[in-house]
């Protein structure tokens, strides 16, 4: 296969190992996934789907970023985050170290959630990312395919943004959570003022 330079693998070799390039981080969502969870924004999308709801995370730049280590003691540190879901961006591109955060926090009793671009067939494919077999193994939900404007929903009942994208429940015992609504909206006031506004169809603003 031909990379082509701007190709993501080719960006990605810019963190150092062990670390994830992240577009943001909170804590005690409701409205990305079941129960109250942790969520990771990972930066760098290649898909640069119409109505992105996170246009930020595109560039593969290096935005924020850090150890798998400290991420997984700051989830842990919050015994309110039951779960943990990584939304983007993509996360399939940073697989390697988000299944290695996944080990850290599934061995501590939370539960994994993933939202992908990528179908669940590509990503059991040998074209898939590295480290997608690894991350696939780690995750209780998988929310497949990329976001398609034609096929919007915009229902308090859908956990999912259009109608081309599957929940792929993989732990049999989270089968009836899947009651969130992917057009809720949610804002997180930080200590240090900011504000974190999320959930709309997994939306992240910073401000
Ligand atoms: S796959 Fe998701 S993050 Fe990437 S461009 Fe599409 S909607 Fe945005």
């Amino acid at each position: 296969m031909e990379i082509k330079p701007n190709h993501p693998s080719l960006a990605l070799t810019k963190i150092p190992p062990n670390h994830l390039n992240i577009m943001g981080y909170v804590d005690e969502s409701e409205v990305n996934g079941p129960g109250c969870r942790a969520v990771v924004w990972v930066q760098g999308c290649p898909r640069e789907c119409p109505s992105c709801f996170n246009p930020e995370s595109w560039s593969f730049e290096i935005n924020q970023l850090i150890a798998v280590d400290t991420l997984a003691e700051n989830i842990l540190k919050n015994p309110r985050n039951t779960g943990v879901t990584f939304s983007g961006g993509e996360p399939f591109w940073q697989a390697s170290a988000l299944a290695s955060l996944a080990g850290k926090l599934k061995a501590a009793g939370l539960s994994v959630m993933s939202f992908t671009g990528f179908t669940l067939k590509q990503l059991q494919s040998k074209s898939a990312p590295p480290g997608s077999q690894e991350l696939l193994a780690q995750l209780d939900i998988l929310i497949d395919g990329p976001f398609v404007e034609s096929l919007a929903i915009h229902s308090p009942n859908s956990p999912v943004s259009s109608s081309n994208q599957r929940v792929n429940v993989f732990n049999p015992a989270l089968k009836d959570q899947i009651t969130w609504a992917s057009d809720q909206i949610e804002v997180h006031i930080l200590k240090d003022g900011s504000r974190i506004v999320t959930g709309y169809q997994g939306s992240l603003e910073l401000s």
